[in-house]
């Protein structure tokens, strides 16, 4: 079977892992969930939108003859790793994701870690402030129970319709992000606090420097349950990753 390698993608080590793959001649797809009006331009053949659940992308799998799957998706697109999961397994595809380590506290930082959302807007009941909430776009609209806040929304596209949040404004803002524009973004809207996810790695850690030198406090919703599967740090450990996995008939 010919190596041709499926990089489920939307985050800065997706495009990073495209490029080294591409350098390379590797045969790959890129793949975007669709969620963006104009996804980064990617420099291998891209695809975009949901495949239909494990089962759809295991038909994926098999019609394009993937050889491999890379999981690069952000390490909060739980459902999309545990469908390629599924899917690998069911196809008998070598899978590995491309991960970066969460990001940690050092010391001074004020940061309240919780489970889910659900905490970090449990966690802001009382009074009003200004809040930065870079969560993306899906989840904005769940801090509408507490009304009280200012609300600062970074989001990659300018909202279809308008935040349910009464006090609010949008930056419309693609990472990757840089520490001083931060540090001035937060200064400008006099944030008072930051939400955000461990997303860890590179691309968003502006944020967290930001807030570090401010002396911000963080509300950090920590990372949900992902499957057991290779996990690489790199693009080249991806590379010798594929080296050591070379393609394989498929098992049926
Ligand atoms: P999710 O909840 O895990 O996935 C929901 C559904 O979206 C999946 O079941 C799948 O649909 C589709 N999907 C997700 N990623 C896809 C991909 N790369 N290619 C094709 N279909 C994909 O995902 P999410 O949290 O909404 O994230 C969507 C995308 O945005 C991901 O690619 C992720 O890397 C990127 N992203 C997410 C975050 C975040 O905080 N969650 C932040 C930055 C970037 P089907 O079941 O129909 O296949």
């Amino acid at each position: 079977m010919t190596q041709h390698l499926l990089i489920l993608g939307g985050t800065t080590e997706a495009s990073a892992l495209a490029h080294a793959v591409a350098s390379n001649d590797l045969k790959a797809t890129f793949s975007y969930a669709g969620r963006v009006a104009n996804p980064k331009a990617q420099p291998i053949p891209t695809r975009e939108g949901g495949f239909g659940g494990p089962q759809g992308l295991a038909a994926y799998i098999r019609n394009h003859n993937i050889s491999h799957v890379i999981d690069a998706t952000h390490p909060f697109a739980a459902q999309m790793s545990w469908n390629a999961f599924e899917a690998c397994r069911a196809t008998d595809t070598p899978l590995a994701a491309l991960t970066r380590p969460a990001w940690t506290p050092v010391e001074n930082d004020t940061w309240q870690l919780v489970p889910d959302i659900a905490h970090a807007v449990a966690i802001l009941q009382g009074e009003a402030k200004r809040v930065m909430l870079a969560l993306g776009r899906l989840h904005m609209n769940d801090f509408a129970v507490q009304p009280q806040h200012h609300y600062v929304l970074r989001l990659v596209d300018a909202p279809e319709e308008t935040p349910a949040l009464p006090n609010h404004t949008v930056v419309v803002a693609r990472g990757p992000f840089d520490v001083d524009e931060d540090i001035a973004l937060f200064k400008e809207h006099a944030v008072e606090v930051v939400v955000c996810k461990n997303a860890g790695g590179t691309g968003a850690a502006a944020k967290i420097q930001a807030a570090r030198a401010l002396g911000l406090p963080v509300i950090m919703i920590e990372r949900p349950k992902l499957p057991a599967r290779a996990e690489l740090a790199t693009p080249k450990a991806v590379l010798e990753w594929l080296t050591a996995h070379p393609a394989t008939e498929r098992g049926v």
